[in-house]
Parts: structure tokens; C-alpha cells; sequence
């Protein structure tokens, strides 16, 4: 039983409402085993490394991830906790869509 799993990404849309870049997100919508994941420059969701779970099972393929469906990703930003904002307001959250593992839409999921 883990908690999360991890998501790089260099994708441009993903960034705090003040503009800087966010670097790794988290997710609870995959396998929550505290596997590694990376969206590539084509906007494929792979699998890179890690879990709990046998990679190698069917229901985690090693390589791309191919899901389709909405992932609800988040982390803080860590630029604006340096500047002071408090940790609640440095939260942001996406929408990511995925069709057959490549990322079709990043939305900014409204605040709870
Ligand atoms: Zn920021």
C-alpha cells in the first residue's frame, strides 16, 4: 500500500499561478505505489521506474503507461514558499487528461 506516485514533466503549462515552472507532481489516480512516471516531450505518460507492484504486471505495463482518463496531479511551488507565500496558497493542482497516454489538456483544478 503506498500513498502517491510521481510525475515528471517539462510541460510549460504546468506552473503556479504566478508563472514559474513546477517540477515534479504527485498523484493519487495511478497505482499509488510510489512509482516513477514522466511525461515525455510528445506529451506520452510513460513509466520509468519504481513501485511496489510487479512492473512487469498486466495491469502496469513497463513502457508507455497508455492510460486514458483524467489524472488530478498537484505539488507546491517551491519558488513562491521561498518568497513567503504561505504553503496553502504555493498549492496547485491540475487536471491532466491523457487519450491512449499522451497528454491532451492540463486544466488548474479549481480549489477545493
Ligand atoms: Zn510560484
Amino acid at each position: 500500500m503506498g500513498m502517491f506516485d510521481r510525475i515528471q514533466h517539462a510541460d510549460p503549462r504546468i506552473g503556479c499561478t504566478k508563472g514559474h515552472m513546477l517540477g515534479e507532481l504527485q498523484t493519487k489516480d495511478l497505482d499509488c505505489d510510489l512509482a516513477d512516471y514522466n511525461i515525455r516531450d510528445d506529451g506520452m505518460l510513460w513509466w520509468e521506474r519504481g513501485g511496489w507492484k510487479n512492473p512487469r504486471s498486466p495491469r502496469m505495463p513497463p513502457l508507455p503507461a497508455g492510460v486514458s482518463g483524467t489524472l488530478r496531479a498537484d505539488t507546491g511551488c517551491e519558488t513562491c514558499e521561498r518568497a513567503g507565500v504561505g504553503i496553502l496558497d504555493a498549492w496547485c493542482e491540475f487536471d491532466l487528461a491523457f487519450e491512449k497516454g499522451r497528454l491532451v489538456s492540463v486544466t488548474r483544478a479549481a480549489a477545493d
